[in-house]
Order: C-alpha cells, then structure tokens, then sequence
C-alpha cells in the first residue's frame, strides 16, 4: 500500500483548495481552486507543483471559485481528463468560471492603467490568469456523478460524492483505495455545512475513514443561532416599510441570495411582513436562482414541502428578477418599500454600488448587510458606521439605517466540525486540518487533540506525507 498525498493550496490559508492524491495506479486533484487572498496569489501564476498532463481525474466538491477557480489554467496547460462532480456542481460552476474569467479579462486593463498612473509595475504578467475561451474550454470536462454512487477512478480506486449541506451540489468525497488485499478509505470533507440551515439537507455524517481532510475556515469560532434570522428580518422590514424605503442588500450570487429569497417567501406567506416587492437584481444571482429551480430534489424536507404548498421560494408573487441593466436602473423610481438584493456582497463591484450611491444617503433607506465584510471593503466601511463613504468616485454621507444580521453561514464552526468527525466510530489514522487561517487551523487541530487524542495534524503549503 501506498498513497501519496501531497498539499497544494489550502494549506494553513483558506483558499486555493488543491489536494493531490497519487496511488499505484493513479494521480488525481481533489478541488482545483484559486487562491484568493492576496499572498498566496503567486501560486496561482507559477508552474503548477506537477505538470497537468500527468493528472488524471479531478473530483470537485463543489463550485466556489476557491475550489474551482483555478480549473481553466490547469486546462490551459494540458489537463484533459474528467472533471467529477455532481450535476448541481456542474451547472454552477460554469456560470463562477465564466464570471471569473470576465473579471480577470476586465481587471487586467484597469491594472495596467492604474500601476502606469502610480509608475510602478505590478507583481503578475498583464494579461488574465484565464480568459472565457479557457473557461469555455473547460466545461466539457466536467463529468457528472450522482450522490451515493460510486465512480471507479481506475481499477482499485473509488470515489463516492455525499451531501455536505453547504451549497447547492457540494460534496464530501470519500476515495476508498485497494493495493495488494489491503484497503484504505480517505475521506475529504469539502466545505462542511451546517445542520438546519434553509434550503440544504444537512451534512452527511460517516461511520469510518483512515485518513481525513478537514476544513477549519470557522474552527476557532461559534457561530451565532440561525434560529433568529426570520425575527431580525421580519423587524427590519417592518421599520423599513413604516420609514417608506427601500431594503438595500448585498449578497453574494451563490447561496445567500437565495437564503434570502427563502426568508422573505416564508414571511410573505406568514403575513409577518407588509406585501413588499423582491428584486434579484444580479445577473449572476439570477443564474444562480435557475440552476437551484432545476435541482428541487437536492432541497431538504421544509423547502420542498413549500414547494408542493405553492410556496417556491425560487418563484413567488412578489419575486422579480432584473436582469438587464435598464431594468435595474427602473428600480429607483420605485414608491414605497421593496427590497433589491444586489451584488457584490462586500460591495466592492456591481449594481449595489450604484444603489447605494442613489440611496444611501437618503434617510428612509435601509442598507441590509447578511454576509462577512472584509477589512478595506465599501461594506466594511459602511458597516463600521462610516459617516461619509465614497462610492464610484464621490462622497456621499451616510443617513440611511444601516443593519446587520449575523448568524448567515455556510460554514460550520467548531462544534459543528466536531459533531461531524465525531460520527467516526474508531479513531481514523490522521487527521489533516486544512482550509482555514493559520489561527484557525492550529486551533482546531489542538481543540481535536484535545477532545479526542487522536493524530492530527496540520500541512503546510508543499507538504507530502505518505500514508501507510
Ligand atoms: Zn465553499
């Protein structure tokens, strides 16, 4: 027996999940992510750790660009084999790469005049890490597989994809290995959602592995009840609706606009809240939103119980969906109260920013935060009670009410991912903290020493270890 497992993002930082695994018979990448945090951006722009020719398969847990994103460059440089994934997975992940490579396209002249104008040279090549031919040439890779069952990567390998309740089509991928009558089970817990959350069914939980790969984004940390979200929301929407304004709100496209949209069906139906219009006003969001109506059979019991009722959460009286731009720009003649959900969620891009250049300083409006606000985001600023913030290029002053409900998160926190490694009914061989800040991680892993006795430990970039 002998397998290889070597760490190659994700590695005491959060993002750029990149595991490679290496068998007898096999090498295969379980995720393929972009490193998001400034630091560790070189990594994404040196010569991939192993060439891409030589990898072949990648099992995706699910579609966030820290998971994904790094996909079209590996392509690029002569990664041809499948991509497994579930359907869900699939259909999502072509509208973050094809975003994505727009981005990089766009940011790439705006560097380039910007770092001309400051007379320096920036750190990267100007040109995109990728572009949307490189993404487009990745997507048919992309290999669906169902939950529960089993995808042979080679003769002696498997893989099977379970629910990890964190996004839509997010997996848990468990590899079971057989060399010479002996079997190995590793086990990678992907983003590790959270129990009772709308929408998802909750985390698979598993009674063995030899070696597992853990996240630990939130694993120095309890998060706040979700069970309040539904009172803090009907509250804001009703001071909202008797000041006479609109609901301002930044989401992310993926998950937590359509948590929202859950939120506000639910209190509609309920009459907790007056009979308010809803905008998705976010191209992407609005993809987004289509792909989740299309794969109802991976909700959980509450959510599609609504559904049989007639309450679609994906689809209700007062939902519209805004896609073109003179649409969006309608929304300000709007009388009375709605509520425009927009993107980006820090506020950093898109159509949010110029609502809230119209809005923000109006008095009766309501700018509602439900996501984590970086530090140097126009979302941190306003959040932290700037009195005057600057918006496409202008000051505005701050007088709308500016509120923030926490509790929103697709992450477990440490209880959580205790909970679930605590299904393990025997001791597994190790255990690797990964995907989380350095803190975080070393946290974690001296909390699971502590609690369980067991042999963790947590990799750094480049590592290898052999498990035996
Ligand atoms: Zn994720």
């Amino acid at each position: 027996m002998h397998i290889k497992l070597k760490f190659l993002g994700a590695a005491r930082n959060v993002t750029g999940s990149r595991h490679l695994v290496e068998t007898e018979n096999i090498r295969f990448l379980v995720d393929c992510g972009m490193h998001q945090e400034r630091q560790f951006r070189d990594r994404d722009w040196a010569n991939f750790p192993v060439a891409p020719n030589s990898i072949d398969a990648v099992l995706l847990t699910h579609a966030h660009l820290d998971h994904c994103g790094f996909l079209p460059k590996l392509v690029r440089e002569g990664f041809s084999g499948p991509i497994y994934c579930t359907a869900a997975t699939a259909a999502i992940a072509e509208i973050i790469l094809l975003d994505s490579a727009h981005i990089q396209e766009s940011d790439v002249e705006f560097k380039k005049q910007r770092h001309q104008r400051e007379g320096r040279r920036g750190p990267h090549p100007y040109v995109p890490l990728y572009t949307t031919e490189d993404a487009n040439a990745c997507l048919p890779l992309f290999s669906p597989v169902s939950y529960e069952e089993g995808v042979q990567l080679c003769p002696g390998v498997v893989a099977t994809f379970h629910d990890a309740g964190h996004i839509l089509g997010s997996s848990m991928i468990k590899v079971v290995v057989e060399e010479g009558g002996e079997k190995r089970t590793l086990l990678f817990s992907g983003d590790v959602g959270r129990r009772n959350k709308p929408i998802l069914k909750d985390p698979t939980l598993f009674d063995e592995a030899d070696y597992v790969l853990i996240e630990s984004t939130y694993g120095n940390r309890i998060h706040e009840a979700q069970s309040t979200i539904s009172d803090e929301l009907a509250e804001v929407i009703n001071q909202a609706a008797a000041a006479g304004g609109n609901i301002y709100v930044p989401s992310f496209a993926l998950e937590r606009a359509q948590e929202i949209l859950y939120y506000m069906s639910k209190l509609l139906t309920e009459q907790r809240i007056p009979h308010i219009m809803v905008f998705v006003d976010s191209p992407m969001a609005i993809s987004v939103t289509e792909v989740f109506r299309n794969y109802p059979y991976l909700f959980d019991r509450e959510t599609l119980q609504l559904i049989y009722e007639g309450n679609s959460p994906f689809d209700f009286p007062a939902l519209t969906m805004t896609r073109t731009v003179d649409q969006s720009k309608a929304l300000n003649r709007i009388k009375g109260t709605a509520m425009i959900i927009a993107g980006s969620g820090m506020c950093t891009g898109g159509r949010i920013k110029h609502h809230l250049a119209k809005n923000i300083s109006r008095e009766d409006s309501t700018v509602l935060f439900v996501g984590y606000q970086a530090v140097g985001t126009l979302g941190r600023h306003i959040v932290s009670g700037a009195k005057e913030v600057r918006i496409l290029g202008q000051q505005h002053p701050v007088r709308a009410n500016v509120v923030q409900i926490n509790g929103f998160s697709a992450h477990a926190d440490r209880e959580e991912l205790f909970y679930w490694l605590s299904s393990l009914k025997n001791p597994p061989r190790g255990v690797f903290v990964v995907h989380g800040e350095e803190e975080a991680a070393l946290h974690f892993a001296s909390f699971l020493e502590g609690r369980t006795g067991w042999n963790i430990s947590v990799p750094e970039y480049g590592d290898e270890v052999v498990l035996t």
